[in-house]
């Protein structure tokens, strides 16, 4: 028996305004006549925010556009312009929400490892350490600011460059930078968090470290989406919290039924994550009876709309993508459904399920 030995956030600060504490924070992190790259995640082009970046010298911010989740190609043009225009940096500090996170996670690992980051999607194949990254979320949910993957899609598969190099060195917790994300999203977003705790707490990798952080960041998702009637600050700091310990949980479990079926959705139809995983979530009662039944009702009581419908009119052929590239998200079955997972889960029995979102 081998446990896992990870690797986390070197630095962790937590509070309203601790925005303002990142000139102090990334000062000891400058080096002579390399910037400090800024990913700012597009929507803040034009925001308040964009005025409080602590810019030095050859600082630069760039526009991240997260339309679409990030893209090997993407990560890859972002490195060489850098390179090409800097030579070195001192730090990629990624501002935004899940994407812009990942973003800055992979292009400080490209700025010191030769090739296209399509080359490290997989586990443990990245070769040296990124230059410094700090990741200051503006959504709460993913849990990718504490996680040791960054989610890309690349030109054959849709995978993380999972490594012990990829956590970032600093993380900024500032609940003040979530308060105006609209109602969707942060619900979407919330729900990712949600569905961590769910499938970790559910999986049959459970042990009493997930369960300590998956039940607190469980306890935190109801508060915010079950008890209260409306929004307030306190609901911005507990869902940063939820995210962060959800995140933690899963670091030491594994997600299941609602990432693997979702994984499909977004390979083959480009869906987001936080409104893939709500699509599939809608239809686990199977699986999750308890947590897709509290899942509806917080739908509910938040006026949500989760779509219906989206593989209508889909070919055989494109049933047969998504049923390929969920199948293959070998260790999320297996914690969903035990060792036995291939047996429970046939490609006709996903196939009916893809047929009824
Ligand atoms: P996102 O980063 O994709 O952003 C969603 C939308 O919200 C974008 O349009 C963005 O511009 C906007 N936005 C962000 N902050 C805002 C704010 N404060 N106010 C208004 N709009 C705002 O959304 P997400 O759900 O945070 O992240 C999803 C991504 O995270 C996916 O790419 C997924 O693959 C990745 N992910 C990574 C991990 C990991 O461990 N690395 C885990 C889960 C998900
Ligand atoms: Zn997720």
């Amino acid at each position: 028996m081998s446990f896992r030995n990870f690797k986390m956030v070197d630095y962790v600060v937590f509070g309203r305004g601790a925005f303002n504490q990142l000139d102090e924070i990334l000062a000891p992190r400058r080096k002579a006549d390399a910037p400090m790259i800024f990913l700012v995640d597009h929507f803040f082009e034009g925001k308040p925010l964009v005025n409080r970046i602590p810019l030095r010298g050859k600082d630069k911010i760039i526009f991240a556009d997260v339309t679409y989740e990030p893209k090997t190609t993407q990560v890859d043009a972002l490195a060489n312009s850098l390179k090409e225009s800097f030579g070195t940096v001192s730090g990629i500090i990624g501002i935004g929400g899940g994407s812009t996170m990942d973003l800055a996670k992979a292009v400080s690992l490209m700025m010191n490892n030769p090739g296209s980051s399509a080359d490290y999607q997989g586990w443990d194949l990245v070769k040296f350490p990124g230059v410094y990254k700090a990741g200051i979320p503006t959504l709460s949910g993913t849990g990718a600011e504490v996680s040791r993957t960054t989610v890309l899609t690349g030109p054959t598969r849709k995978l993380g460059m999972n490594s012990d190099f990829t956590p970032f060195d600093q993380i900024v917790l500032d609940p003040e930078l979530t308060k105006y994300a609209p109602v969707n999203q942060r619900f979407y977003t919330g729900m990712d968090c949600y569905i961590h705790c769910i499938e970790s707490l559910e999986g049959t990798y459970l042990n009493e470290f997930s369960k300590s952080y998956g039940e607190k960041a469980l306890e935190l998702c109801q508060k915010v989406f079950v008890a209260k009637d409306h929004w307030d600050d306190e609901s911005d700091d507990q869902l940063m919290m939820a995210s962060y310990a959800g995140g933690m949980s899963i670091a030491y479990s594994q997600v299941g039924v609602a990432h693997a079926v979702s994984y499909g959705l977004s390979y083959l139809l480009g869906t987001k994550h936080g409104i893939g995983n709500c699509i599939v979530m809608n239809h686990l009662e199977e699986y999750y009876p308890a947590g897709v039944k509290e899942f509806k009702y917080m739908v509910e009581k938040n006026k949500i709309d989760i779509p219906q419908g989206i593989c209508k009119g889909l070919t055989d052929e494109q049933f047969d993508t998504m049923i390929n590239v969920s199948i293959g998200m070998k260790p999320l079955w297996e914690n969903a459904l035990g060792k036995d997972w291939e047996k429970i889960m046939t490609r006709e029995k996903l196939r009916a399920l893809y047929e009824r979102l």
